[in-house]
């Protein structure tokens, strides 16, 4: 239920990322005084990060959660307000907009979705183990540590050809590890795959284990899904390319989404279908995923609230 006694906020920021941060930092600049609503999770995938070496303005690298916390620093110092607990529902039918918090409800004029997107996993406990001690969920991020090494890669759609390619430029040799016989891939991208020399397929393969020590993991068991044999196979590093699920459900029938669940913009900008609704970051880019371009869609999100909210309110 929807009190009128209320505050209205200019402005609510859903996710905490380098989306939802730089949001926060630009419309806080603004004065529109944000809150944002920023997950008992907070700060999003690169929470579970190690290094960074790709964002700008850090020449020997800064790890995920620092950057996040410099960023959230940032944020706050401008005036953005944070309530770390997880949104449990949201009204875009009302004016103003209302985002419930377990029993609180929160009224705004303006809406920013920067809810990301979370890698999939097999869901193996020993995948767990060796997060970031060899398993890795993103090549761009982490393969310039797997120098002269052999790695595998899960999967056999875009993902998986592009992270083993880019893996190569590393690793001595790549296993591209894939549960079926044909690959879902666009056809330039397997070929490009096959014809690289430091790449070899293991097709109907599944990865049913993940083994270490206590510094790293260095073998898996590997499957075959047509004759359920198994063996162990030595690995230094493991990327998961399994496919990403954005985290959209909140908005399930009102904001226009693919069938994968990213949110629809409108083109060139952070628009949504509902006025006043925007988005940046993960939740709505199923090609770039960079921390860098979630920040920048960020900044994009914050000017048109700003822009609308001038022209709207
Ligand atoms: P996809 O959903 O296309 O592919 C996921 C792959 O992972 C499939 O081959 C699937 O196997 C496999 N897989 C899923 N779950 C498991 C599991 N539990 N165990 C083992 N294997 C599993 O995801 P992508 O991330 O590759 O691509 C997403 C979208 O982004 C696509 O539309 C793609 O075209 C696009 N994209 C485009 C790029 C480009 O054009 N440069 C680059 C990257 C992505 P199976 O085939 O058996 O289902």
């Amino acid at each position: 239920m929807s009190d009128n006694s209320k505050k209205i906020e200019n402005v609510i920021i859903i996710g905490s990322g380098p989306a939802g941060l730089t949001s926060a930092i630009y419309s806080a600049r603004a004065r529109l005084e944000p809150l944002m609503i920023e997950g008992e999770e907070a700060g999003g995938q690169l929470m579970i990060t190690t290094e960074v070496e790709n964002f700008p303005g850090f020449d020997h690298g800064i790890t995920g959660p620092n950057l996040i916390s410099v960023m959230r620093k940032q944020a706050e110092r401008f005036g953005t307000k944070f309530i770390t607990r997880n949104v449990t529902k949201v009204d875009l039918s009302k004016k103003p907009f209302e985002v419930t918090v377990g029993k609180e409800v929160y009224l705004a004029k303006s809406v920013i979705v920067s809810t990301g997107a979370s890698a999939k996993y097999l869901g193996l406990p020993s995948e767990k183990v060796y997060m970031n001690r060899g398993v890795s969920a993103c090549a761009t991020c982490d393969g310039a540590f797997f120098k002269d090494v052999e790695v595998g890669v899960i999967g056999g759609g875009d993902t998986a050809m592009e992270e083993a390619q880019f893996l190569t430029r590393f690793a001595k040799k790549v296993y591209l590890i894939h549960r079926r016989g044909e690959f879902r891939a666009s056809k330039i991208m397997v070929e490009r795959s096959l014809k690289n020399p430091k790449i070899e397929v293991l097709y109907n393969t599944e990865v049913t284990e993940v083994m270490g020590d206590e510094n790293s993991m260095n073998a898996v068991t590997l499957r075959d899904t047509v004759n359920g044999k198994t063996k162990n196979f030595p690995l230094q590093g493991l990327f998961l390319a399994i496919g990403h699920k954005p985290n959209t459900d909140l908005f399930k029938g009102v904001l226009d989404m693919d069938a994968t669940g990213y949110l629809k913009t409108r083109p060139g900008s952070t628009y949504t279908n509902v006025p006043g609704v925007f988005v940046a970051g993960d939740a709505q880019d199923p090609i770039y995923r960079q921390a860098i371009t979630a920040a920048g869609t960020g900044c994009m999100a914050a000017i048109d609230a700003e822009r609308w909210l001038e022209a709207n309110h």
